[in-house]
């Protein structure tokens, strides 16, 4: 039943750069091994639910596995930057919403409905720092959520840096994916509104979870983000990527933050770079992406946010097919369906994105 087979045999594969294609309805247990199998080394710097669904489906298109679903069934990899410019601190508590939701997605612990937090989740523990009157009490702190604060904070104070806190929490969840954060350092994105209480600048956090960012934002502030270093291993796998993808994360907020840590887009410049619109027909598919991008004056459309990201950055821009026509000087787009409706679909949006980074990565190594 190979009935979507003909994208992926495609003859562009032939150097190499092959993956398992696996038939529709096959389990990935039976998945065969390709014959020439070329090992693609992927980079996704990705923010929270988007940024994960967007993982789950690549991991499936390349076969990379995980102890928890499936099994690893090529060499090729994935190293995931993580957003931290999310991060904060509540009850003492070190918080990392977008590592979170990354490891957990992958790692089979997530709250599919929500998208973020754990399934199976309780809110004891929220319940009673509201019985002592603590604040704030607008964050869903989930009781299992917590332990994973927990054992970070515990780590950070010891003296770990976060990425080694990371991947001591992926020991537990074996996403399938390498997972570091952008920064070991603190960046903390906070947003400059004007409302009643006069002008003053905000945790990301509460501007977007309390005001359902409906305060109107004048600026969109990465603290400590021009002094923050890429973590260990970040500039090396970017160095070493066949390709970098976009997954359709916040342009501004989630992807924004980690090209904003000084070194990171530039070493991303060099690389085949293809990226997968957020945006489509003009909206956020889900969340409030268009009230970030209006903030820093981008039109919520496929094109602007392409164009926003830099011609320089990106050589390839996948748009849905809503937004077919989309032109961008300097980048190739193409259309095809966006929605990651299903993992399927997820599935092939991630292997359009592997297949046009590889076409885009061929024609550069011709030209050059
Ligand atoms: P967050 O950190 O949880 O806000 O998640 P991300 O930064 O990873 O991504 C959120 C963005 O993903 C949203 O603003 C949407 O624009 C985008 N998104 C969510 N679902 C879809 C989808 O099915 N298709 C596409 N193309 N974009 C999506
Ligand atoms: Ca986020």
């Amino acid at each position: 039943m190979a009935t979507d087979a003909p994208e992926f045999t495609d003859s562009r594969y032939r150097n190499g750069h092959v993956w398992a294609a696996p038939a529709a309805g096959q389990t990935t247990h039976t998945r065969p091994q390709p014959a020439r199998l070329g090992r693609m080394r992927i980079v996704v710097p990705a923010g929270g639910i988007g940024g994960a669904r967007f993982l789950r489906g690549l991991r499936a298109a390349l076969g990379t596995g995980t102890a928890a679903t499936e099994e690893q069934t090529t060499d090729h990899s994935i190293t995931v930057i993580g957003n931290t410019g999310d991060d904060i601190t509540l009850f003492g508590l070190r918080i990392c919403p977008d590592l979170d939701t990354v490891m957990y997605t992958l790692g089979g612990g997530i709250n599919e409905e929500q998208g973020w937090g754990r399934t199976d989740e309780g809110f004891t523990v929220k319940e009673e720092l509201l019985a002592y009157g603590m604040k704030p009490t607008w964050f869903g702190l989930g009781d299992r959520d917590t332990a994973t604060h927990i054992v970070r904070t515990q780590m950070l104070a010891a003296g770990y840096p976060l990425s080694a806190v990371t991947e001591a929490l992926c020991d537990r969840w074996r996403p399938g994916v390498r997972l570091l954060p952008m920064t070991d350092d603190q960046v903390e994105t906070h947003v400059v509104v004007n409302g009643d209480e006069g002008r003053r600048a905000i945790h990301f956090q509460e501007w977007w979870i309390k005001h359902r960012a409906a305060l109107p934002a004048e600026q969109i502030v990465g603290v400590g983000a021009e002094k923050a270093e890429p973590a260990p291993g970040v500039l090396d796998a970017i160095a070493e990527a066949d390709a970098v993808i976009l997954p359709p994360s916040n342009p501004v907020v989630s992807v924004g933050s980690i090209l904003g840590v000084p070194g990171i887009r530039e070493a991303m410049v060099d690389r085949t770079v293809v990226g997968v619109s957020p945006i489509i027909g003009g909206a956020p598919v889900r969340g409030m992406a268009d009230a970030c991008l209006t903030a820093i004056g981008v039109e919520t459309g496929a094109g602007p946010v392409a164009e926003h990201l830099g011609a320089d950055l990106l050589d390839g821009w996948l748009v849905d097919e809503a937004d077919a026509g989309t032109e961008v000087e300097g980048v190739e787009v193409r259309s095809r369906p966006l929605y990651m409706s299903d993992p399927a679909a997820t599935e092939a949006i991630a292997r359009a994105a592997v297949d046009l980074a590889v076409e885009l990565a061929e024609r550069r190594g011709e030209r050059g």
